[in-house]
């Protein structure tokens, strides 16, 4: 092959025996963070706990900020900033940028979910995010999340990850039967109001003589005795269904991971772990876990809440300068997943400009839909620089778009973030069966996108 041609290289082909070894040690550390944290609350909570065994503390407002200072900011518990200052001055070099999100697709409980139908004790459910319904019919089911009682103190549930715990579960017809639904389209097969979530089986037999013999009755009294809620309490809850499977190696050579949830702590992971790695230098970093990414980032834990450009206010405060002054000069990679070239399903992706599984971080210059709608499209000049970044310091990395031109699309924080006059381009692992309730990824991909992290933090 002619060496002016451009060709992609497979991590694999080219790692040798060490970086095989930290390809799979990380990959090990990965899987602890994602089964322990499948909701954006989990992940909050994971990281914040990281963040002070190396040495970050709580960020206060009003605070002035010096060189050397780590701290993080945890927005409401389901969004987190981790900021270190370096030893250059932010005036002239900005802020190095790296924003991901903790958010995942899933079925969350309506806030009266509770009923019984045919003696079964069910719960009403409302999809977040972009799911494909049927696929989240039997499969086992864990219930995260928190409920706020009415005096305003906090229970935390998380039901079915124990070996020993009961899980829940969506049913669908058997085949036997299933004539009249196996004419419909996949769209059609199931509607949200068909994922109702079954919640047990047994009658209240304690009840008094005139008293409620239902299970939707048993099934109040059971919460609350364990958790002491009462039905009302579910309307100040957020509590999620996910899938209740953990993180394996897929494939005989274990190159793979299957899990919940990679969109998108596969690269949160490595944004906060690059973070942690990295010892204080002249680069001012600042990792961004989002929430609400899936619906449009929105809210105030979402990425258009004002919080990211009064974090950069705090700071410009600290150094005598504006935010206008740092935001101009600072540079960031929206840490999001890519849809993996899949050879099952060749004809939505075109192969020249895909991102292929094992082939190191997914460069994206544009996503978007139809004609790069909604997209940030970063310039050719931010691409250069990346691009020499990622070269000078050996990171494998490939560029790929979202699918075929007019097959459909996806958008991403960039557009959040660039509109703040700040320089920014998409970056991430490369996804198989991206927002299905089991997703897989490669170890060498979220190696890559680590080592990408690091060089861009350096
Ligand atoms: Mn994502
Ligand atoms: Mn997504």
């Amino acid at each position: 092959m002619s060496e002016l041609a451009y060709k992609r290289t497979n991590v694999y082909e080219v790692a040798d025996k060490k970086t095989m070894k930290a390809i799979f040690s990380y990959a090990e550390e990965y899987k602890k963070f994602i089964d322990a944290a499948k909701t954006e609350r989990e992940a909050c909570a994971f990281v914040a706990a990281e963040a002070e065994k190396h040495g970050f503390r709580p960020f206060q407002f009003g605070e002035k900020l010096k060189k050397g200072d780590k701290v993080y900011y945890n927005n409401r518990g389901k969004n987190i900033y981790l900021i270190r200052i370096g030893s250059d001055d932010v005036k002239t070099n900005g802020i190095r940028i790296v924003a991901s999100h903790i958010d995942s697709p899933r079925l969350d409980f309506k806030q009266v979910p509770l009923y019984e139908s045919d003696g079964i004790a069910l719960g009403k459910t409302h999809y977040y995010g972009g799911i494909k319904k049927y696929q989240w019919t039997t499969i086992p089911l864990a219930l995260h999340g928190a409920v706020v009682l009415g005096d305003g103190s906090k229970v935390e549930v998380k039901i079915g990850e124990d070996e020993g715990d009961p899980v829940f579960y969506i049913s669908d017809l058997l085949p036997h039967l299933s004539q009249k639904q196996n004419t419909k389209t996949l769209a059609e097969a199931f509607s949200g109001e068909d994922l109702n979530i079954w919640l047990g089986n047994i009658p209240y037999t304690a009840a008094k003589e005139d008293g409620d013999k239902t299970v939707k009755e048993n099934l109040l009294h059971i919460l609350n005795e364990k958790y002491g809620i009462k039905e009302e309490d579910f309307l100040s809850a957020e509590l999620s269904l996910v899938p209740a499977y953990k993180a394996r190696d897929i494939g005989f050579d274990r190159a793979l991971i299957g899990a919940y949830g990679h969109d998108d702590r596969v690269c949160s992971y490595p944004a906060f772990s690059a973070l942690f790695d990295t010892e204080t230098d002249g680069k001012t970093v600042m990792v961004v876990l989002a929430d609400k990414e899936e619906i449009g980032s929105e809210g105030t834990t979402g990425m258009q809440c004002a919080i990211f450009t009064d974090l950069i206010d705090a700071i410009a405060a600290s150094f005598d300068t504006t935010s206008a002054v740092i935001r101009a000069h600072s540079e960031c990679l929206s840490a999001d997943v890519n849809a993996a070239y899949d050879p099952n399903f060749k004809d939505v992706n075109e192969p020249m400009n895909s991102t292929y599984v094992s082939c190191g971080a997914g460069l994206t210059k544009f996503t978007g839909a139809r004609g790069k709608s909604g997209s940030n499209d970063a310039s050719a000049e931010f691409m250069a620089e990346i691009r020499k970044v990622f070269n000078d310091e050996g990171v494998i990395w490939q560029t790929g778009e979202l699918g075929k031109v007019d097959q459909g699309g996806g958008g991403t924080v960039a557009k959040f973030i660039a509109k703040m006059n700040i320089d920014t381009v998409d970056i991430g692992v490369a996804v198989v069966s991206m927002h299905a309730p089991y997703e897989v990824i490669s170890k060498a991909d979220v190696y890559e996108m680590y080592l990408a992290c690091k060089a861009f933090m350096k």
